[in-house]
Formats: C-alpha cells, sequence, structure tokens
C-alpha cells in the first residue's frame, strides 16, 4: 500500500534535491523517488571532461556554496560531489532504485506509482530532467551506415574514435564540445551545423558570461542583445567567416522565446579556425560508409555522434493530466502552479540565468506555492 507524506518529489538530480531542501525548509515532509541508484546520477554519466559552463559562484542551489576549491568552472567529478554534500547537508535520503511508472489523481491527492515505493500526497514535483528523452531524428540510410551511431548522451571520451573520421551532428553546447574533445585528441571530427546559431564567449573581459546575463535581466531580452551585441562580436568575432550562420535573435531572446540555449565557446571556433575541425552543412541522408549533405558532395565517416538534444516527453508518466503539457508532452511551465492542483515541475525550462541557478529559484518559489497545500 503507498504510504503518505506532504510531498513526493521525483528524481534526485539537482532540481529534485533542490525542492525537496526547500519544502522540508518550510516543514513539508518530502519523498524523494529516484529510479537509479544514487543522487545526480546524469551528472555521474556525462562525457569525462565536463565542467560547468556556468561559474561556480552562480551554480550553486539553494544554502549551500559550491566550495572554492572547485575552481570558478567545476568539474563533473566535482558537480557530482557538490550534489552528494547537498543531500547529506539537508538530511535528505532518497527512496534508490525507484522508478516512478505513472503519477495519477488519487482522489485530491496524487499518486506516484514505483512499486513498493510507491507514495500518496497531495504535492507531487516532477524533477525528471531531460536526459531520459536523447532526440534521434530519422535520415534514410540511417540502418545502412556501417559505423556506429550513438547520442551525445552516451559518449564518454574520444578513446574509441582513434583513427576513425567521426561526424558530430549538431551545434548546441554537447555538439560543440565534444567535437571539440574529438579535435584535441587529434580525431578527424567533422561538425554538421544545420541552422543558424548564437556563440557567447564563457568570460567577458574576465568577467563570467552569466554575470553578464543577469544583469541584462534588467532589460526586455530583445533589448538586452542589442546592447550586448558589439561586445559579443568583440570577443567572439565574425563567425560568418568560419561557415556558421548567426542567429537572427540574440542569445537572450532566443532562450526567452524559442528555449534555445547559447553556445557557450571553450575553444571549438579556434579550431574551427585553425582547421582541426570541418565545419559541414545540414546532412540529409547516410549510405553504408558515408553521410550526405544538403550543400556538398557525401563524404566517408567512420562513426557519427548525436548532439541533437533531447526532447521531454511526460505523457506516459503524467496520464492524468490536463493542461500541464504540451502537445508533444513538454511541461508548459516551470516552477510555479500548473492548471493541476499540487502538480509542479522543476527546472523544465531553459533559462537565461543558467539552469542550476533557476532550478534554485524554482525550488524555492515551488515550496512557497505547495506550503498552503500541505496535507491537513
Ligand atoms: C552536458 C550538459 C552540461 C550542462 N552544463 C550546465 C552548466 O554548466 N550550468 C548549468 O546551469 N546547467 C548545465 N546543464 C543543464 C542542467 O543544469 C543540468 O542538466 C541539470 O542536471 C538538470 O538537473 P535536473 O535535476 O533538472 O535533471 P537531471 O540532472 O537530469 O536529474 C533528473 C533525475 O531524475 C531521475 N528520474 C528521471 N525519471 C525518473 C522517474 N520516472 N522516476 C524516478 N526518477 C527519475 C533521473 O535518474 C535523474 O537522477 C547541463 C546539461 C548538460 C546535458
Amino acid at each position: 500500500m503507498a504510504s503518505s507524506c506532504d510531498a513526493i518529489v521525483i528524481g534526485a538530480g539537482p532540481a529534485g534535491l533542490a525542492t525537496a531542501a526547500a519544502l522540508e525548509a518550510r516543514g513539508l515532509k518530502a519523498a524523494i523517488l529516484e529510479k537509479s541508484g544514487a543522487v545526480g546520477a546524469v551528472w555521474r554519466r556525462h562525457y569525462d571532461r565536463l565542467h560547468l559552463h556556468t561559474d561556480r559562484a552562480r551554480s550553486a542551489l539553494p544554502g549551500l556554496e559550491i566550495p572554492k576549491a572547485c575552481g570558478r568552472y567545476p568539474s563533473r567529478a566535482h558537480v557530482v560531489e557538490y550534489l552528494e554534500a547537498y543531500a547529506e547537508t539537508f538530511a535528505l535520503k532518497p527512496a534508490f532504485d525507484a522508478p516512478v511508472h505513472a503519477v495519477r489523481r488519487d482522489g485530491r491527492a496524487w499518486r506516484a506509482e514505483a512499486g513498493e515505493n510507491s507514495r500518496t500526497a497531495p504535492i507531487v514535483v516532477v524533477a525528471t530532467g531531460s536526459a531520459g528523452y536523447p532526440h534521434v531524428p530519422a535520415w534514410p540510410g540511417m540502418d545502412e551506415f556501417g559505423g556506429p551511431i550513438l547520442h551525445s548522451s552516451v559518449y564518454r571520451n574520444p578513446a574509441p574514435f582513434t583513427g576513425k573520421r567521426v561526424l558530430v551532428i549538431g551545434c548546441g553546447n554537447s555538439g560543440a564540445e565534444i567535437a571539440l574533445d574529438l579535435a584535441e585528441a587529434g580525431v578527424d571530427v567533422t561538425l554538421a551545423v544545420r541552422g543558424a546559431v548564437n556563440v557567447i564567449p564563457r568570460e567577458l573581459f574576465g568577467v563570467p558570461i552569466l554575470a553578464w546575463g543577469l544583469a541584462g535581466r534588467l532589460f526586455p531580452a530583445r533589448i538586452a542583445d542589442i546592447i550586448n551585441a558589439p561586445l559579443l562580436r568583440f570577443a567572439i568575432g565574425p563567425i560568418e567567416k568560419l561557415g556558421l550562420k548567426r542567429s537572427p535573435k540574440g542569445p537572450l531572446q532566443a532562450i526567452e522565446e524559442d528555449g534555445r540555449v547559447p553556445v557557450i565557446d571553450i575553444g571549438t571556433l579556434d579550431a574551427i579556425r585553425d582547421g582541426r575541425i570541418t565545419l559541414r552543412g545540414e546532412v540529409t541522408s547516410f549510405a553504408r560508409d558515408s553521410a550526405v549533405f544538403r550543400r556538398s558532395p557525401p563524404e566517408r565517416f567512420g562513426a557519427v555522434i548525436l548532439a541533437t538534444g533531447f526532447r521531454p516527453d511526460l505523457r506516459a508518466l503524467l496520464p492524468d493530466a490536463k493542461g500541464v503539457l504540451s502537445a508533444t508532452g513538454a511541461p508548459l511551465v516551470s516552477g510555479k502552479a500548473t492548471a493541476e492542483p499540487g502538480l509542479f515541475f522543476c527546472g523544465a525550462i531553459p533559462s537565461a540565468i543558467g539552469q542550476f541557478r533557476q532550478i534554485g529559484v524554482e525550488a524555492v518559489s515551488i515550496a512557497e506555492a505547495a506550503r498552503p497545500l500541505r496535507a491537513a
């Protein structure tokens, strides 16, 4: 039988931990259900070289600084240690190996179905992230391609690609960094970029880019982009000369209107400039040993990495919820009340202030909104 509590939090990543801590701080008993065996499961399996692209000072969750010893841009391992410390500091004890299969209405409460870990509560916070929903486009001929085709979420390091010609498809933060990782290891790498991009530096005049982004929030996104444009152009240079197309919308407007996060450049542009990364345009199909491009001749590759992003679809998880998901199953709002009383999402929508920071803001506002809903 499902045991009860004030709130159920699904997921023990940054969003689940921050929300549970915020709820507990307001006297609500939160049960965290995590499908894997540890907190920060997704950060444990990100690629080896990953460091936060946002700076330590602006990436901490509420109530606990990231230690100075982690440096300005903490490594993946530092982030895992930090999340472990966060759970310990706030005495959060998730139920592990507890995948939630569905969240259903149970009278005025919600029931999270997770076998023997099932729980019922008036409040449920979905903090399941996007890692479980890799987007893998279907190209003609993909099945015939002889080499491996893998999603960026399973890429770890360049070792398996030594001696191969590798095609990385997609120029978001993962694609740009994985291409750089391969190039730095001496792998022959091509980056296929279909559309226009926003590229920003990690720092501007020694100040982390997030600090500039936060200052820009004094203005509407479009105006802040206009103000920042000359500085960004100065810092990044004319990306059109490298063969990239600049997005017609600035970085802040693109996040706000389309949820498109800019690429934070940590060396990819230099690698394109000096020829260690080759740029190509849109891929239209595959053959046995090659990729076919829309505007250039087919080329042979030994492996393909799809840095094509994630498309969370929560329809199966939330079969009873009405008016909270888009037609494709993405949450419509995050960090505040939804159309379903007691149901919240945390960290579900990209933000201009950095996702860790946004998660912290949302965790607190969810806890405030949830407080009056606690079990009588
Ligand atoms: C490569 C990469 C680099 C990033 N770098 C930065 C950065 O530098 N700065 C920044 O601010 N943001 C960054 N982000 C974005 C974001 O901050 C992280 O993705 C962050 O981990 C999101 O936290 P989350 O808790 O929402 O999701 P996750 O970290 O994905 O955690 C979700 C948790 O929910 C669990 N779960 C999922 N489904 C279920 C279920 N049905 N039942 C039970 N448990 C479930 C998962 O196992 C997981 O533990 C990065 C993202 C990626 C992919």
